[in-house]
């Protein structure tokens, strides 16, 4: 853009800049992403934040000092080599299976783009029950894919009769199983999640995001499912701001999707801090067993609440819903006048009507927690067992 301004159409010059963009934008960017909405993170500044998921805990000084040390020892101008020695630790670290193949992304979320994109031409299906994990739509949408959402039960159970049914009548090309479940928490029984991998014609993505607070995994079976990968993340074990996940299967899978990563997805700095805090995974390990020790007191003491229902969760947080007076959205803004921040689902789906997902906080902030809703339930404080 060096041409000369006086050269400007005057009518340029009384249309706002911003304005003739929008116009461009609407005329030019696909119509079904400007009908979307941007997925929105929130901002949940000095208070008490259990909206994400994340493990509330601060990783120790002596960890803070080594990641400082693997930091000022990297290279910032050199682009991200092969990454052999990350690679080596994530297989010991998470008991990847020798004979599986490794990919990593800028968090899983990137990896299920990958998959979508390099498994799906226009109009073929991706298949997930609903709710679940909304990122599994958006892949879908985004690489032109068809979503097809099987909902879950009436008591937020997978449906296993009408996934089958709906994978003989859509054939999809990928199926996404989140193990456990977001946002209901539940676990499907691995019987199920068989017969899903019997009948799938196509790929089966196995998300274990919350594994590290669940009794089950796939991971031993990564190299030997023909249809199967097992995607994990670091996020949910206390390194969400570190953008890092991997996914584990057969070569055959892992060397197609490997195509489509953008080379140098995972940069130097999320290599070097993975390294340093690997080293001392005890202390994560630690964090996630507190977290889901604190889980099922916390669950008793909020299904004592008056019109509370907690569904039961093999994850790090809760799915509870208010069928008392006041129903999910009065709650939710009553706790979000005290900062205190946790997921609301508004008008989504039909199934998480009046529900709430609570991650699980620090003892501190359970107990807050549970002290607002008691105020904003109406009920004097009760001794229940966790508070
Ligand atoms: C949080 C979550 C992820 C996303 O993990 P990132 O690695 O942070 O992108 C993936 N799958 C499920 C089911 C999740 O809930």
């Amino acid at each position: 853009m060096n041409g000369d301004p006086r050269g400007a159409a005057p009518a340029a010059a009384v249309t706002r800049p911003g304005d003739q963009a929008a116009g461009r934008a609407a005329a030019t960017v696909r119509r079904d992403i400007q009908a979307l909405a941007a997925y929105s993170v929130g901002h949940a500044e000095g208070g008490i934040k259990l909206d994400a998921m994340e493990n509330p805990y601060d990783l120790p000084e002596a960890v803070r000092d080594a990641v400082a040390a693997a930091v000022r020892a990297t290279a910032l101008n050199r682009y991200p080599a092969d990454p052999a020695a990350l690679r080596q630790a994530v297989r010991q670290a998470f008991d990847v299976p020798a004979g599986a193949g490794l990919l990593f992304g800028n968090g899983s979320d990137e990896l299920i783009h990958l998959i979508v994109q390099a498994c799906c031409e226009p109009g073929d299906v991706v298949l997930a029950p609903a709710p679940s994990f909304v990122i599994f739509e958006m892949a879908a949408r985004y690489n032109h894919a068809r979503y097809v959402g099987v909902p879950l039960t009436a008591g937020l159970e997978l449906d296993l009769p009408a996934m089958l049914a709906a994978i003989a009548a859509h054939r999809p090309k990928v199926i996404f199983l989140a193990l456990p479940n977001n946002p209901t928490g539940g676990l499907w029984p691995a019987a199920d999640v068989q017969a899903i991998l019997d009948a799938a014609p196509g790929l089966v993505v196995i998300d274990e995001a919350y594994q590290p607070f669940a009794d089950h995994t796939w991971m031993p079976r990564a190299a030997t499912l023909p249809n199967a990968v097992v995607l994990r993340t670091v996020s949910k074990l206390g390194l969400a701001g570190l953008r890092f996940g991997y996914l584990a299967g057969p070569p055959a899978w892992i060397g197609e999707f490997d195509k489509v990563r953008p080379p140098y997805n995972v940069d130097v700095l999320t290599e070097a801090v993975l390294l340093a805090v690997l080293r001392h995974k005890d202390v994560l390990d630690g964090q996630a067993a507190r977290l889901r020790a604190d889980r099922e007191p916390l669950a008793r003491a909020l299904a004592e609440l008056p019109g509370a229902t907690v569904h039961p969760s093999a994850a790090n947080f809760l799915l509870v819903r208010f069928s008392g007076e006041l129903g999910a959205d009065a709650v939710h803004q009553a706790l979000k006048s005290r900062k205190i921040w946790v997921r609301a689902f508004g008008d989504g789906d039909a199934l998480l009507k009046n529900c709430l997902r609570i991650s699980i906080g620090t003892p501190a902030e359970n107990a807050a927690l549970l002290a607002a809703l008691r105020e904003i339930l109406g009920r004097a404080p009760a001794r229940a067992s966790a508070a």
